[in-house]
């Protein structure tokens, strides 16, 4: 028997939407589910290792797809993201990635989208998990943006940064060029700046690429078996995208009722990213951002809520991100974007459904965010009911159990935390919810 063979019983089983089992079973052999049912429905091999589960909910591991992973993860110093980006060296950078995934471990979610940072090592830091050469969530990376010249990302950059041959793409040639590239270094998906975002000297309406450059990304991504991410703030931005046939929408601020049908219909998913704007609402002014800056984001947070109302009522599938990104949006706290949802409207189960099964459809892997047979042996043991109240999630100290790919990490997981203060910056009250 290998130690990738666990038992969780007793608690409530919340194999996925619509499927509760009230006294249930959960057996996971070779770091895969083999049974998700009522406790007495299967016959467990002896000597299995055995979690008790009474009085929680067992949830599968939680996905989060949007993460800036290679940021600051040292919460005690505020670092402002350009000069993080600027005076960072890559190697610095992928150990706060390291520190950062270790964060969302933490908290439930053994799954992240990675959006991708040029140079910094997030694909070998994938393979290293994958290889089981240390413990870490399940990352899926882009290997870095796609973006035009003077579009967002390469507008992180002030002008007389040097920058490289395909930190930038411009034209049909080039864009076909560049995800081919990323496809042969390893992505699991392409990220593509389709429209301006709130950095120095760009506007949000901003659309970035023609529909033709963008169409081209798509269809080579598509060729090669990879999901399209796209960043898009603006209607135009949203709109271009659409007509290129992405399969995500990032942000999405300003969503409108016709950009929102057109997802519906297209089936487009929408990745809503309320957790960064919050973050910045109640903490940014002690983060060091300009009051300008807060004032400028709280705009954007009330047009993500509306999108998010306006996308619910059209039918869009929403997949739960946090845009989560270091000394703005800790990792750690990704399960507040959940209580967001449920503030503005989700019930617990549909936002549950964004973490879990909407993001594993998004992400084109059915064997994640499920309990179902088959499913990877990932789950959380929460207390009490999230069911009922989601704000369980938020709270570290009831996730009594982390179980990654058939393994029970928690005495790890447990340990990492307290020895390098991986809690803070994370338990914080939103106090309005
Ligand atoms: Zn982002």
């Amino acid at each position: 028997m290998t130690t990738a063979d666990v038992v969780i019983e007793g608690g409530s089983v919340w194999v996925g939407p619509g499927e509760l089992h009230a006294d249930g079973l959960v057996h996971i052999q070779a770091g895969t589910v083999v049974y998700a049912g009522p406790r007495g429905g299967e016959q467990v091999p002896t000597g299995t290792p055995r979690i008790n589960a009474v009085g929680c909910t067992v949830l599968p591991g939680l996905i989060d797809a949007h993460v800036h992973l290679t940021t600051n993860s040292d919460h005690s110093r505020v670092v402002p993201s350009d000069v993080f980006r600027g005076q960072v060296s890559n190697p610095g950078k992928l150990l706060h990635g390291l520190r950062n995934a270790h964060r969302a471990l933490a908290s439930g979610f053994t799954t992240l989208r990675v959006m991708g940072h040029r140079g910094v090592g997030e694909i070998e830091l994938r393979d290293f998990i994958d290889e089981g050469l240390t413990i870490g969530p399940r990352l899926l990376v882009s290997p870095w943006w796609i973006t035009m010249t003077n579009g967002h990302g390469d507008l992180f950059y002030p002008p007389y940064t040097r920058r490289e041959r395909w930190d930038t793409a411009d034209g049909v040639e080039e864009c076909r060029k560049l995800v081919r590239i990323q496809a042969k270094a390893g992505a699991d998906f392409i990220k593509v700046m389709a429209s301006g975002g709130m950095s120095k000297g760009e506007q949000p309406h901003w659309p970035n690429y023609s529909v033709a450059e963008l169409t081209t990304i798509v269809d080579t991504a598509h060729d090669l078996d990879l999901r399209v991410a796209a960043h898009a703030l603006s209607a135009d931005g949203i709109r271009r995208s659409l007509a290129s046939g992405v399969d995500s929408i990032e942000h999405g601020s300003y969503l409108d009722e016709e950009t929102a049908a057109e997802m519906a219909e297209k089936g487009t998913f929408l990745v809503p990213t309320m957790s960064f704007n919050d973050w910045c609402q109640r903490e940014g002014t002690s983060r060091g951002l300009s009051p300008q800056a807060v004032a400028d984001l709280s705009d954007a947070h009330e047009r993500t809520i509306e999108s998010f109302g306006l996308a619910r009522e059209a039918g869009v599938t929403v997949a739960m991100g946090t845009d989560s990104s270091g000394t703005l949006c800790p990792f750690g706290a990704h399960a507040r974007e959940l209580e967001l949802y449920v503030k503005h409207g989700m019930s617990s189960e549909e936002a549950l459904a964004t973490a879990t099964t909407n993001a594993a459809l998004m992400l084109d892997r059915p064997e994640l965010g499920s309990l179902s047979i088959g499913s990877v042996g990932d789950a959380v043991v929460v207390e009490g009911n999230v069911l009922t109240e989601i704000g369980h999630l938020t709270q570290r100290s009831n996730l009594r159990h982390i179980v990654r790919a058939g393994r029970d990490i928690t005495a790890h997981v447990r340990e990492a935390t307290a020895v390098l203060g991986l809690d803070d910056a994370v338990q914080t009250d939103p106090g309005d919810s």
